[in-house]
Formats: C-alpha cells, sequence, structure tokens
C-alpha cells in the first residue's frame, strides 16, 4: 500500500478543497448525526448533486465518454477525505451513482453506455435496486419474479420490496427469473426498467424512524423491451454479482467517510454534554470510549487503503470486502448509541419537542442505523462470507 501523492493529486486536493469551501451551500448544517437523504431534503440533494456534477466532482472513476472524469480511485479517496473534513451533503442518487452506473459501464452495449450513466450522475435520473422479494432476500437466487419473451418484449409480473427510493426513481436494476427450468442462478436475467411504464406500483413502507424511503414495488404485465436487457439473457446473475460487489465497494469507501463525519459529529456533541457537573468529554469512561472509536476509524479508513491499492492494480475487490461493510456497521451504530447515552434523559426526545437536543437528528440517526446490519447483506451472511470465502472453513 503506497499512499503518497503525486505533485497532481496533491493540486487536486488544493483544487477540491478549496472548491467545496466555496461551494457547500450555507444552508446546509451538519450535524454529523445522519447523513442519509431524507424525506425533507430531496429537493436540495439533487441540486447539490448536480453542483458536483457541473463542477466534474462526481464519478471521478468513470470513463469520460460517458460522463465521469477519467481518473483513478486515488482521486476518488481524495475527493471523499475533503468532503469528509468539509462535512458536505450526500448526493441523492445513491445506488445509481455506487452500484447501477459501475455495472452498466462494465456491462453495456455502447449504446446503453451512452444513455445512461451521465444522466445518474448528474442526478436527472434516479435509480433504485430491485433484488429483494417477499420471499427472497438473503438467498437471492430465489427470486420468483417472472419476465416471459412476447415478440421483442418481455413481461414482466411479480413483486420487490425494501426498494429504496424507488418511490422518486426513474430507473430500475431489476433482477427477474426468465428460465424457471435452469438451475437457480442460472435463469435470471438483469433489466433496465422504467419505472414509469404502465403496470409498474410502489407503495411506500414506513419506517421506525417515521420515514418511507423504501418501498414495495409491483408489477403487473409491464412490457420490457429486449434492447433493456444488461449483460446477456440469463446472465442476471453474474451481472447482478459486480452490482453487489460496488455496493460492497461503495459500502467500505465512502462509508468510512461518513464514518469519520459521525464520529466528529459525536465529539463534538460530548463537548457540549455535562456527566457528573463535568463536561463528557473530561470523563475518563467517555473518554476512553471516543478514542477507542476513532482508533477503529482509523482502521477502518486503512482497511479502506488497502482495497484502493488492489484497484490500482487493476485487480477486483474481493470477499474481504465485506469486513469493510462490517466494520461500517459494528462503528456507526456503536456512534449512534453513545450519542444517545450522552442525551441521557433527553435521549428519549424526537424531533418535534422544544427540548429535543439537536432537533432530534440523533434520534434519527440511531433509528435508522438499526438497519445498517440488514440492508447491503445481513451481519450473519458477511459472516458466512468471511467464514467461508476469505478464512477457508467447511460451510455452515
Ligand atoms: C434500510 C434497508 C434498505 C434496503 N434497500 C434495498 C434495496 O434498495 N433493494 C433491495 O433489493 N433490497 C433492499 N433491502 C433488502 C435487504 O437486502 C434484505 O433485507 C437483506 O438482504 C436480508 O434479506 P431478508 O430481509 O429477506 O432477510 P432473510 O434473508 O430472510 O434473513 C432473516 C434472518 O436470517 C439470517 N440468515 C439468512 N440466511 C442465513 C444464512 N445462510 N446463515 C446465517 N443466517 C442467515 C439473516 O442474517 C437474518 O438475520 C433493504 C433493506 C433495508 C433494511
Amino acid at each position: 500500500m503506497d499512499l503518497s501523492l503525486t505533485p497532481e493529486q496533491e493540486a487536486f486536493r488544493a483544487t477540491v478543497r478549496s472548491w467545496l469551501k466555496t461551494n457547500i451551500p450555507r444552508e446546509w448544517k451538519s450535524t454529523g448525526s445522519s447523513e442519509l437523504p431524507r424525506a425533507e431534503q430531496y429537493g436540495f440533494l439533487r441540486r447539490w448533486q448536480r453542483t458536483l456534477f457541473e463542477a466534474g466532482f462526481i464519478g471521478l472513476t468513470w470513463p469520460k465518454e460517458y460522463g465521469g472524469g477519467g481518473l483513478t480511485f486515488m482521486e476518488e479517496l481524495i475527493l471523499q477525505q475533503e468532503m469528509a473534513l468539509a462535512k458536505a451533503p450526500p448526493i441523492l442518487n445513491v445506488l445509481g451513482v455506487g452500484m447501477g452506473g459501475p455495472t452498466i459501464i462494465a456491462w453495456g452495449s455502447e449504446e446503453q453506455k451512452k444513455r445512461y450513466p451521465a444522466k445518474i450522475l448528474s442526478c436527472e435520473e434516479i435509480w433504485c435496486q430491485g433484488y429483494s422479494e417477499p420471499n427472497s432476500g438473503s438467498d437471492l437466487t430465489s427470486l420468483q419474479t417472472r419476465a416471459v419473451k412476447d415478440g421483442d418484449h418481455y413481461v414482466i409480473n411479480g413483486q420487490k420490496v425494501w426498494t429504496s427510493l424507488a418511490h422518486i426513481a426513474d430507473w430500475m436494476m431489476l433482477l427477474a427469473r426468465t428460465d424457471p427450468s435452469a438451475p437457480k442462478h442460472k435463469g435470471i436475467t438483469y433489466f433496465l426498467l422504467d419505472m414509469h411504464a404502465p403496470g409498474v406500483t410502489v407503495k411506500p413502507l414506513k419506517q421506525i424512524t417515521g420515514d418511507a424511503e423504501f418501498n414495495e414495488v409491483y408489477f403487473d404485465n409491464v412490457r420490457v423491451h429486449e434492447s433493456q436487457i444488461l449483460g446477456g439473457l440469463n446472465n442476471g446473475w453474474a451481472v447482478g454479482l459486480t452490482t453487489l460487489m460496488y455496493e460492497r465497494l461503495a459500502l467500505g469507501f465512502g462509508l468510512q467517510v461518513r464514518l469519520r463525519i459521525a464520529l466528529d459529529g459525536l465529539v463534538d456533541l460530548a463537548r457540549r454534554s455535562t456527566k457528573n457537573g463535568v463536561p463528557a468529554t473530561r470523563d475518563p469512561l467517555m473518554r476512553q470510549k471516543l478514542a477507542q472509536m476513532w482508533i477503529d476509524t482509523e482502521v477502518f479508513k486503512y482497511t479502506g487503503a488497502r482495497a484502493i491499492t488492489k484497484l490500482l492494480k487493476g485487480e477486483l475487490p474481493g470477499p474481504e470486502a465485506s469486513s469493510g461493510k462490517m466494520m461500517w456497521v459494528e462503528g456507526h451504530q456503536r456512534v449512534q448509541e453513545m450519542a444517545m447515552e450522552l442525551q441521557g434523559p433527553y435521549a428519549q426526545l424526537m424531533s418535534g419537542s422544544r427540548w429535543a437536543v439537536e432537533n432530534g437528528l440523533w434520534q434519527y440517526g440511531f433509528l435508522r442505523s438499526r438497519a445498517n446490519s440488514i440492508e447491503g447483506g445481513t451481519t450473519e451472511i458477511q459472516k458466512n462470507i468471511i467464514g467461508e470465502r476469505v478464512l477457508g472453513l467447511p460451510k455452515g
């Protein structure tokens, strides 16, 4: 792992830093509690992503001809680090930028690569991920949504669930079964599905936070042209795994930045809180906890840097990327739990109460963080991957 920067990369860091200083909108106030797109922020975050796109600070590693920056993962790392330092807002099209675009660039026809990635980066078109179904989550190969050929179209019937951002999405990365007689993972195809097509119904699901961030999606005879297949008929499992690999990469890569922002916010909160009559930052137990979290965040950062070294050498992230997901989950849930501990009895007050600390943003972050150990593959599944594919243990 070589983290020394070239003069060009140092110059790039300086450019990003000064750009962020003048371009983060004044109305954005980061507490560090939760940096996820929330319903009332959609308009603001769409505009912010557009600003990043126009400045060339999104999709740095995507090829230039498809709207990206044609740069390396080192510049991406620098950008993410500077975003953390500046407490920049998140982007809105997280699934499109983190997964959809890279998968289309990896598997798409020239026509698909010209059509979709740039609009993903500019946030003109929002994407969602249609993988999970009511009876198919961890074991994705059991998915039941069917796509049946009818002339030069496929007719889709079935249901997806927990589909994040489907209520504002224009496109879906859809996995559907095209050959029910083939072994489970062989008869699946990856479609680029227009969410505005007739027969698509989206029903929001309210979460513990009160937000309806994910949805049920129903397909009732939805017609999709065969040119919307990505990566070939019945090849959806291989294409879908590319998306999951980028999901893991995004988790290990971008989320160490988000964890750092959350931790900085927590340290600020500790400075302003008292414990036994003194600032919480003077309490020996609290200090130890904060120091341990800082150490864990640094370990996470360098684990991410190791993954980047692999990418810079042209290798793909392997199963060990699952450890990044676990570090994020454990680190982030601990930060949120400590924020509740620091607030003492005030931790019970959500936004809307005049006594709520920082208008209940930490409460939102705490409740939302419970989902971290489920979304993007549960903790048990990550442990299975590490056990079987990294450590070579026998299958459980
Ligand atoms: C906030 C949030 C957002 C999401 N967004 C999306 C999205 O945008 N698109 C999408 O497609 N999906 C999304 N999901 C769904 C998510 O991917 C699934 O919830 C997850 O994969 C688990 O599947 P499941 O809920 O069916 O649980 P199950 O697979 O039924 O698992 C139930 C329990 O059994 C355990 N388990 C299952 N199999 C094993 C095993 N082999 N060994 C040990 N333990 C096992 C699991 O760890 C879990 O504790 C989202 C979920 C959440 C919480």
